[in-house]
């Protein structure tokens, strides 16, 4: 009998995926009705793909989070190991708006935009633009501790039915778990069994989606490349672009530097268990679509423990964006050195308080981070008039920007997860 040809690694077979897609895309835009093709019948099947991601997020994080709470042997562990997430989230993400102001004040790239490239988008801004200003400005709109108000549901079954709401869901679920540890055995015992067995059949869902994500991604990247953007604009705003990358892959170094340094894990180690997440949220721009598969890369290929990542992941993916909130700081300043809108340095620090704040309200999904940047220009007094044409700039450029974006927000996350799993392994050993 012959042998068996070994598989070729899930990340290649995404990788050349991605590569067939943008060679279909990019013939299909060179030929008459070649898009309208593509999006007729090669784009639904990457919808339908997303769609599938999205629909098991919920679940996944209702029942593995439940069971990886309620197999903690105490709720001090929680606390440990939710304190740690926390911190290093909120570090990485104060880390990068600090990283954000440096480049973006260092480079200036608001120099190099002309009056040209100005006047070219102010005639051609999309209608959609001041839809966004009006989302924003909306979310500016509530006190400062509307966030926490916001976390509480009113309703659980309407916060599972919305994707938006993941925060209220792991709430809900955070509260569940607790007070199923804290009733008698005779009680717990069968909620556990149930969402144990829950918990192995969502992940064989979860494992029969990614096994169809290399044909998937050909799709959406058919789609991306079949609708022509504008070569030029984006050349006129390669400054504000090329600052904006040079910080992400400052930020992807950090993250690797970080791993290897708190828990010894080597590099390609860890960038390859992850790479396969990557590649999809490269695909989806959305955190959030991606998470079943950062989750699974995390368990599979890294062996972190499944407590540690059904916490550290879904917590993430709603609200640790740490290249959302580069992208905050840098296209903030770049906006007003374009527009000619004078920074004091106390509205930069204004910058780094807002900018981290809209990242965490920012949704982990396509362009999200573009609604929060009306918050954060308005925190440093950008004139409201402006605003429309400071966002047609951003959003301009912002397509491949956004999945660059996603690809780090998500290795973010994944590096927290390793260096929580790696933290409560340590002390679990000393106890
Ligand atoms: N698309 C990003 C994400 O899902 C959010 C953003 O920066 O727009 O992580």
């Amino acid at each position: 009998m012959p042998a068996k040809r070994p598989r070729l690694p899930l990340h290649f077979q995404i990788l050349i995926g991605i590569f067939v897609g943008a060679g279909i895309g990019f013939t299909a835009s060179t030929i008459a009705g070649g898009p309208a093709f593509v999006t007729n019948w090669v784009k639904p099947v990457g919808d339908i793909f997303i769609r599938l991601l999205k629909f098991i997020a919920v679940p996944l994080i209702f029942v593995s989070l439940t069971k990886g709470i309620s197999d903690l042997k105490d709720l001090t562990s929680l606390s440990r190991m939710g304190l740690r997430t926390i911190g290093w989230y909120m570090l990485t993400t104060v880390f990068a708006v600090l990283l954000g102001l440096l480049l973006v004040n260092f480079f200036e790239p608001g120099a190099f935009v002309s009056a040209d490239t100005l006047a070219t988008l102010e005639a051609g801004m999309p209608a959609s633009i001041s839809e966004k200003v009006e989302i924003g400005t909306r979310n500016a709109a509530g006190g400062p501790l509307d966030f926490f108000v916001r976390i509480v549901p009113s309703n659980i079954f309407e916060s599972l039915s919305q994707n938006g709401s993941l925060l209220q869901v792991i709430f809900f679920t955070i509260f569940f778990s607790i007070c199923l540890l804290l009733v008698p055995e005779e009680s717990q015992s069968p909620v556990k069994k149930l969402i144990d067995a829950l918990n192995v059949v969502l992940l064989k869902m979860v494992d029969v989606i990614i096994m169809v994500s290399p044909y998937a991604v050909v799709a959406l990247m058919a789609a991306l490349f079949a609708e022509t953007s504008d070569a030029g604009i984006i050349k006129a705003l390669i400054s504000y672009a090329g600052v904006l990358l040079f910080g992400m892959a400052i930020m992807l170094v950090i993250y690797s530097l970080l791993v290897r340094s708190f828990t010894g894990m080597p590099v390609m180690t860890f960038v390859r268990g992850i790479m396969p997440a990557q590649l999809v949220a490269l695909s989806t721009s959305s955190s959030m679509a991606t998470l079943p598969v950062t989750m699974d890369c995390l368990e599979e290929r890294l062996e972190v423990d499944n407590e540690v990542v059904s916490f550290v992941c879904p917590v993430g993916a709603t609200i640790n964006m740490d290249a959302t909130s580069l992208m905050q700081a840098i296209a903030t300043v770049f906006v007003c050195q374009v527009l000619g809108h004078e920074l004091a340095w106390n509205d930069q620090l204004v910058i780094v308080l807002t900018a981290t704040l809209a990242s965490i309200g920012a949704a982990g999904a396509p362009s999200a981070g573009i609604v929060m940047l009306v918050i954060v220009l308005e925190s440093v007094g950008f004139p409201s008039e402006k605003l429309p044409l400071a966002l047609a700039m951003i959003l301009a450029v912002d397509r491949p920007l956004d999945m660059c974006r996603t690809v780090v927000n998500v290795t973010g996350d994944a590096c927290v997860a390793v260096l929580v799993g790696a933290s409560t392994e340590v002390a679990s050993e000393s106890n």
